[in-house]
Order: structure tokens, then C-alpha cells, then sequence
């Protein structure tokens, strides 16, 4: 079995082959940092960062790399538009950007690129265009010509004379072609700048991309991702740079996700029907908005409504209730049977296996989510017609049936990010939790954390560890494993990454 992924650039499902076997490199096109993040951005980022967990799951070595566009002409226009500094609105919703994708439960890219901290590298990148005829200068401006690079529309499969048609494009003169993009954009008064062998200026969006992916994933790596409005122009125009600069192929597979609708209308400023990820946080849980992402195949529409949240409220409540339902069954005294058949488990060990087997066939077929979680609600239903027909006479071996079921649950909800923890499990949990964790938390993170769980403060204690062995750091990973093990905290290092535990379990 092998897991294929829908290319764009095909328009076909392949079969995955990463570059370099057993590793996946990925780069997302992260967001542009002049608002909050609406439904449509989060949709894209969770799925991302359910594809992100499955293929570390199937055991790949992935290094996800997740820039920030923080100078671009909508920041700018925002800076203007409040009186402050492009540089002041940048960092105002750089910090919403990680607020709010901490709170939606997704996990950290293993590079976070800003693209402020990489203009050299695209400088260098436009003067390499120029030098082989693919870019050319008009006054401090440098565009990229479109008519020199013979491939130009290859990923959207749209002709040259297709796009004019289809896009509104102005006629400017001092281009050569309508559909010309900027590489470099001549600085005005006030603008954030940066000196490069045509004045003072800014790069375009573009080649923002194009540099941070080639310096930190390399030539031909294998997914580049992002939303379907991205397909054109912004990724049909980092091929066109990339590939006419190293005259190598820039990605293996193009993956692009569906967009949200409200109702059945689009969602856009014009129509006033924005919904912000932080305004529903305040109201539903990181795992309700998860499920409902994972409802739907990735590529496909979500016509968001109050009903589909309602319907992912009422699917988390499915999961959790299987699981009070277990604990409680586990709980009740065990009744002895002579002979205790294992037969009697039976049928649910083999809904276990086949749930298990299911969940990867369908996340293998470009990860189909959806089916995987059918498959999951199938496992929820053999549970509950087990513990119905066991009720009365939990054998041993109906309880051992039980556990394993409860652990396959957990763990491939896991999988797909989300977290079937009962809130009672949560609160006896952090009460069990020793306090010198704020202050190791404190010395290690370097914060004041009060303000978070104990639980929390552990997870990014792991971080910090795996980060530091990394880096080689050993004397900062052995402290902080040190330290748990001090207060009764072990740590387990798994292929899934790091986990603890009390020891005393
Ligand atoms: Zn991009």
C-alpha cells in the first residue's frame, strides 16, 4: 500500500515518491501579516496540518517549512490606512497569527521563515533573472517577463492569451507584457526599503516565496502547498522564477486546498460575511472546528454554516461519550466466567484491526479524511454495541477488548490532531501535576506562564527538549529530562515524537 497524493500540476493522483526516501520537505504558503485570520486561512492551515501529522505518522522525516509574509503592499496599505509603521502592523498580527493558530491546536512548523530576514536572498535570486534575460530594470523597478519563460502557465493550464483574458490586468507601458510581475518595487517615502543594485526598494510577493523555499528545502523538493487561489498567479508565478533561475524543477507534487464558502456565498470583504478563526475560538473548541475541517475532503468546498458546526459539536460529543462510556465499563467489577472464551471479544478486536487498516487506506488515498473518520464513528459504534450487549457481565477479557479499543481511538483521532481527552481526565490530570513545573517552565521557556495549564507547559517543555536535540544542545535536553524525572515525569520517545508521563502510572 502506498499513499498517492493529487498533484495540481498533473491533475492526477500519484503515487507519492518523496526526493530523498524516508524524508519529506514541505513548504506552505504562510499568511500575509496584515489581519486576523478568517474560516478560509484556518481551513487551509488544519489541513495542512493534518497532512503535516499523518506523514510523520506513516513514519516520514518532514521538515515543514511555514513562512510570514511581513512586507507586502496590503501591510503597507494598512500602515497607511492607520497612520503607523508597515513595520508596527506586521508585528501586530504576526503575534494574532501565532495567538490564534496555538489556540486552533495546530503544531509548529519545524522553520517559521519571516520574509524581512531573507530580502539578500532574493536579491540575489532577481539578479541571477536578469543576468539570464528572464527579468529586466525600468526605473527601480525589476519584472519578471513572462514571454521568455516558454513553460509560463504550465501549473494553472492556462495559455498566456487565457490569462489576459481572465484577469483585469492595467496596461502599463513600461511593461512588455501585461501579465509582467514584479520582482522588486521601487521604494516610496515612508515604505520599508532595503538598498539592492536597483535603489532602495521592497521585493515582490513572489520572489519572497521562491527564496525562502530554495534556501531551506532545496531544489526539486516535494510539496508545496497552499489554498486554490494561490494556484494562480502566486504559485504559476514562483515556478516561472524558480525554475528560470535554476533551470531544475522547483516541486515534486503542487497540493491546494478548498476554500470556504458562508452558506453557499463566497466569503469576502465586499460581502461583509468575514468570519475570524479568534471569534469562533471564543465559542467552540479547537476540536469541534477540527472536526468539521476533517468532514470534508481536503480539496473540496466547505459551505460553512451554524448547521455544520452544530453537526461537529454533536460528532465530538459522539467520541468523548464513547469514551466516559468505556471508563465507566472499566471501572465496574469484573465478573468471572468459567470457561472465559476470547471469542466473546471477538468481533470487537476485529473492528480494532479493521478501523486501524481502513483509517490508513483512506488517508493514504490523498489523504481522504472524511472516510477516515467514518471509520472512526464505525469503531464508536462497535463500542457501543459492545459495552450494550457486555453491560451486565464485564468479563476480563471484555474489559482487555474495551482498553484496546479506547487506545486505538485515541490514538488515530491523535493522528488527525485531535484530542478525545474527557474534561474529567483533563482536570485530574493537571490536579496530579506537580507545581514546580511553572518554575522549571519559567527558568526553561524563559516567561511568566501562570497563566497556562500545567499539561500545556509540559507539551512545550518537550518542544524545547526536541528543539535542543537538534541543535546538539545535550546539557539543555538531559536539565529538562532531568528535571521531569525529579517530580515523578517521565518522558517517552516515540516515532510520533515525544510524550510523558508520571512515572507513578
Ligand atoms: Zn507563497
Amino acid at each position: 500500500m502506498s499513499l498517492k497524493i493529487y498533484n495540481t500540476m498533473s491533475r492526477e493522483k500519484e503515487e507519492f515518491v518523496p526526493r530523498d526516501a524516508g524524508k519529506v520537505a514541505m513548504y506552505v504558503c504562510g499568511p500575509t501579516v496584515y489581519n486576523y485570520i478568517h474560516i478560509g486561512n484556518g481551513r487551509t492551515y488544519l489541513s495542512f496540518d493534518i497532512i503535516y501529522r499523518y506523514l510523520k505518522y506513516r513514519g516520514y522525516d518532514v521538515k515543514y517549512v511555514r513562512n510570514l509574509t511581513d512586507v507586502d503592499d496590503k501591510i503597507i496599505n494598512k500602515a497607511n490606512e492607520e497612520g503607523v509603521p508597515a513595520e508596527e502592523i506586521a508585528e501586530r498580527y504576526s503575534i494574532a497569527f501565532n495567538e490564534d493558530t496555538e489556540q486552533l491546536g495546530l503544531a509548529k512548523p519545524t522553520i517559521v521563515p519571516k520574509a524581512t530576514e531573507h530580502v539578500r536572498e532574493m536579491i540575489e535570486i532577481i539578479e541571477g533573472l536578469i543576468d539570464k534575460g528572464l527579468a529586466y530594470v525600468v526605473e527601480g523597478d525589476v519584472y519578471f517577463e513572462v514571454t521568455k519563460f516558454a513553460d509560463y502557465g504550465k501549473l494553472a493550464h492556462r495559455s498566456l492569451e487565457d490569462m489576459r483574458a481572465g484577469e483585469r490586468v492595467e496596461i502599463d507601458p513600461r511593461k512588455h507584457h501585461p501579465m509582467d510581475f514584479a520582482l522588486w518595487k521601487s521604494a516610496k517615502p515612508g515604505e520599508p526599503s532595503w538598498d539592492s543594485p536597483w535603489g532602495k526598494g521592497r521585493p515582490g510577493w513572489h520572489i519572497e516565496c521562491t527564496a525562502m523555499s530554495l534556501k531551506y528545502l532545496g531544489q526539486g523538493f516535494d510539496i508545496h502547498g497552499g489554498g486554490r487561489d494561490l494556484i494562480f498567479p502566486h504559485h504559476e508565478n514562483e515556478l516561472a522564477q524558480t525554475e528560470g533561475y535554476t533551470g531544475k524543477q522547483f516541486v515534486r507534487y503542487w497540493m491546494h486546498g478548498g476554500m470556504v464558502n458562508i452558506g453557499e456565498e463566497k466569503m469576502a470583504k465586499s460581502l461583509g460575511n468575514i468570519i475570524l478563526v479568534r471569534d469562533l475560538l471564543k465559542e467552540h473548541s479547537p476540536n469541534v472546528l477540527r472536526l468539521l475541517a476533517l468532514g470534508t475532503h481536503y480539496r473540496s468546498p466547505i459551505d460553512f454554516s451554524p448547521e455544520k458546526l452544530r453537526e461537529a459539536e454533536s460528532a465530538y460529543d459522539r467520541f468523548l461519550n464513547a469514551r466516559r462510556r468505556i471508563a465507566q465499563a472499566l471501572e465496574s467489577p469484573a465478573v468471572t466466567r468459567f470457561p472465559e472464551l476470547v471469542e466473546e471479544a471477538g468481533r470487537l478486536q476485529r473492528a480494532i484491526q479493521e478501523t486501524k487498516s481502513k483509517f490508513i487506506e483512506s488517508m493514504d488515498d490523498d489523504f481522504n479524511s472524511a472516510a477516515a473518520l467514518a471509520s472512526l464513528f464505525e469503531l464508536v459504534r462497535e463500542i457501543n454495541m459492545f459495552i450494550e450487549s457486555n453491560e451486565q457481565e464485564m468479563t476480563m477479557i471484555a474489559k482487555d477488548a474495551l482498553s484496546t479499543a479506547d487506545g486505538m481511538l485515541t490514538e488515530l483521532a491523535g493522528v488527525m490532531g485531535l484530542n478525545l481527552m474527557l474534561p474529567e481526565e483533563t482536570a485530574g490530570l493537571e490536579a496530579n501535576l506537580p507545581a514546580e513545573i511553572y518554575d522549571l517552565a519559567a527558568e526553561v521557556l524563559g516567561l511568566s506562564l501562570d497563566n497556562k495549564a500545567k499539561s500545556e507547559l509540559l507539551d512545550e517543555l518537550l518542544v524545547r527538549r526536541n528543539e535542543a536535540r537538534k541543535q546538539k544542545d545535550w546539557a539543555t535536553a538531559d536539565m529538562i529530562r532531568n528535571s521531569l524525572a525529579g517530580m515523578g515525569i517521565e518522558i517517552e520517545d516515540t516515532p510520533l515524537g515525544s510524550r510523558w508521563k508520571l512515572s507513578r502510572d
